[in-house]
């Protein structure tokens, strides 16, 4: 395995393009409006990472979800940061699109995969079956209608049902159509709506391409920090039970001395 291991690893990194590469902790969109206070990656990843010591993250595929109001912009965001498009006429998403999008974080070989899931209540039920193993949720809202805010705590909800404990973001779309006083007030309201979805808020432009190449950097980039993290604590884990099968061995054969002394006695 480690033989066919390395080959396939040097070929992906290459094929990684060059406006995929992470090499600093991407900051929050507002201070306020994230649970994730560190400022860069951590000490014990960036070492993990630049000894090469990274196990089985380089290998993984990191599953996102979108959901969110039908029409509030959920496929025109992920078409704007995979194609660099973005299309004025509007086409339904029939059930579920995925993407897969290939970063190098810190010189390591990084997958994410993108599920764009359709919004109409008839494709719910489909829906919730892709919804399975996510490690990052993504519920979208129109920041120009108040009302698909307010579905977010929903979608969430229904989302995180069958994923793995995952990331939170909030998204709010179409900024490029928002005059400053009223995206004051919706991001105001969009904050409280973070707090109580426990999640990471944003604001973005699919027309203009305002802030989306730097939300994707920074789920992709906090699923990495989790990743590396949960995957030295595992491989901490079975060096540790290395460690205790080694003192077994090392500690006096109780069982053979019992044996020993009965020998002895059967002899005497
Ligand atoms: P979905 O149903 O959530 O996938 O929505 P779409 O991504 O298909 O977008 C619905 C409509 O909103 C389309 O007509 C888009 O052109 C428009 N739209 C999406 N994002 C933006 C944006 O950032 N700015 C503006 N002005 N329009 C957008
Ligand atoms: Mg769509």
């Amino acid at each position: 395995m480690p033989v066919e291991g390395i080959p396939r690893r040097l070929s992906f990194t290459k094929s990684v393009p060059s406006d995929r590469i992470i090499t600093h902790f991407p900051q929050a969109y507002h201070a306020d409006g994230t649970p994730h206070q560190s400022i860069g990656f951590s000490q014990q990843v960036r070492d993990a990472c630049s000894q090469n010591k990274t196990g089985t993250v380089g290998l993984k595929i990191c599953k996102a979800v979108l959901v969110g109001d039908v029409a509030v912009g959920k496929s025109c965001l992920v078409n704007r940061f995979c194609h660099h498009t973005f299309d004025r006429d509007y086409k339904a998403t029939i059930g579920v699109d995925f993407e897969v999008e290939k970063f190098n974080i810190l010189n390591v070989p990084f997958n994410l995969q993108l599920w764009d899931t359709a919004g109409q209540e008839r494709f719910k039920c489909i829906a919730a079956s892709y919804y399975r193993g996510a490690d990052i949720v993504l519920v979208a809202f129109d920041l120009t209608d108040i009302d698909s805010l307010g579905h977010c705590l929903q979608w969430q909800i229904d989302a995180c049902k069958s994923a793995r404990d995952p990331l939170v973001f909030l998204v709010g779309t179409k900024k490029d159509l928002m005059v400053e006083s009223t995206y004051a007030q919706v991001e105001e309201e969009a904050l409280r709506v973070a707090k109580e979805m426990n999640a990471e808020f944003w604001a973005t432009s699919s027309k203009n391409g305002e802030c989306v190449k730097e939300f994707f950097f920074r789920i992709v980039s906090l699923s990495f920090e989790k990743a590396m993290k949960g995957e030295l604590n595992t491989m901490n884990d079975k060096q540790k039970s290395i460690g205790n099968e080694l003192i077994k061995i090392d500690e006096p054969p109780e069982d053979i001395y019992e044996k020993k002394k009965f020998k002895t006695k059967c002899c005497a």
